[in-house]
């Protein structure tokens, strides 16, 4: 196994981090995490992040600045936990550490969300908030009821992604503390009524939970993305991914944690995505439908078996992260100058090598993958991501082994 990278974690209880974190207060109170969390990766060494993301010392949302770490030993990420961790960070830890807060939840969770139609045209998402809405029941547990929420009616009014933006861009800090303008695209003010609705962000009272709905055109069979600082949303997952062993599906990380957040279920203190395809955008398919819906009662069930003090124990399993985005091939005027090329169209999750031809020029020019590792790529021609030049995601395949997450006692129905 050839250099990798290394990384460590500390985690620490959201109450006990050194410096001020842009969020209101208060925390919940100190909760220590027992267990350990480990990443094996590959021989490759880690891609530079996706353009547009901050370098990591700019970030504001993580209190520690975190470095890039030296690569031994090869193949492993070490994590530190300090099970009787009593003082704030002062700095004596080597600089190699990253420096994670992973809340985990220590009440019920009772306020859950599920949300659909967060891009209007991604059709399971919109009609089962529509029927949600009109048949609330579905989603009752014992010990509590999630909310149905159609995320962007405007937009699945008119059958399209957005009105005027991505809603699921929307939820940084910049906009949901902006000053509301008239100008102001419709999902801008939509995103500031789901914080208000769902959050607000970072809040003690945002809801405990959102699970956020959605379809790709993209041959991704069932996706789950997670944060991976939200350890509670990987045990779900990888509970989902047991329960449908039979059908493929994949846990991918979506974002840096170092990053900010943005998607719809981070207002919420823990969330998730789910990703359905392939299907096209304005168009219902009643396979996928039921699938999803089965996969947001299999998501409440586990829920309910958290809240009633059932043991979720530590596991193993496979993750993809993503590196970078692919661009499409341009002419200077910027037009299309090729297209997703067939040897690897529906390949999602599959390995791409160097040296594999990844786009077909009109010329009839194959234009290889150069990168000195191999990569996963998903959303491959995605439909959405022409207006955002994305002809596919480059992903990296980890193991990661994730703690147990601690074991309430059990409560009385709500
Ligand atoms: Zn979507």
């Amino acid at each position: 196994m050839g250099a990798s990278v290394q990384q460590s974690f500390i985690w620490l209880p959201a109450g006990l981090l050194p410096l001020p974190l842009p969020l209101p207060l208060p925390l919940p109170p100190p909760l220590l995490l027992k267990g350990s969390m480990t990443f094996h990766k590959g021989p490759s060494q880690r891609s530079p992040p996706p353009p547009g993301y901050p370098p990591a010392r700019q970030l504001k949302r993580w209190p520690v600045t975190w470095q890039s770490v030296k690569p031994e030993p090869p193949g492993k990420f070490v994590i530190q936990v300090f099970k009787d961790f009593q003082q704030p960070f002062t700095g004596r830890y080597p600089t190699s550490h990253r420096i994670y807060s992973m809340p985990v939840p220590q009440e019920p969770l009772r306020r859950v969300a599920v949300t659909g139609g967060t891009h209007g045209n991604e059709m399971c998402g919109v009609y089962l908030a529509r029927h949600w809405l009109q048949a609330p029941g579905e989603l009752q547990q014992p010990s509590f009821s999630a909310v149905p929420v159609l995320a962007n009616p405007a937009a699945a009014a008119v059958c399209r992604r957005h009105i005027g933006c991505d809603l699921n861009r929307s939820f940084t800090k910049a906009l949901l503390t902006a000053s509301p303008t008239p100008d102001e695209p419709y999902e801008v003010t939509r995103a500031r009524e789901l914080n208000q609705l769902l959050g607000p962000k970072n809040s003690s009272q945002a809801f405990d939970f959102v699970l956020d709905l959605h379809n790709t055109t993209a041959n991704m069979n069932t996706c789950f993305i997670v944060n991976e600082t939200d350890l509670f949303a990987m045990h779900l997952c990888h509970r989902l991914q047991l329960q449908n062993s039979e059908s493929p599906s994949w846990i991918l990380v979506y974002q840096p944690p170092e990053s900010e957040t943005f998607s719809l279920d981070s207002v919420s203190k823990h969330g998730m995505t789910i990703e359905i395809g392939p299907q096209p955008q304005g168009v219902l398919q009643a396979k996928l439908f039921y699938r999803m819906r089965s996969l947001v009662a299999s998501t409440l069930d586990l829920i309910e078996l958290f809240n009633q003090g059932t043991a979720f124990p530590a596991f193993e399993m496979e993750i993809y992260r993503l590196l970078e985005y692919m661009e499409f091939p341009r002419t200077e005027e910027g037009d299309l100058a090729g297209m997703v090329h067939p040897q690897i169209q529906d390949q999602d999750f599959k390995p791409l090598q160097p040296g594999t031809p990844i786009f077909q020029m009109f010329s009839g020019k194959d234009v290889l993958y150069e990168g000195d590792s191999t990569v996963y790529p998903v959303f491959i021609n995605e439909a959405a991501y022409y207006e955002k030049n994305i002809a596919f995601m480059k992903t990296e395949k980890l193991t990661v082994s994730v703690p147990a997450l601690p074991v309430l006692t059990p409560s009385p129905a709500h």
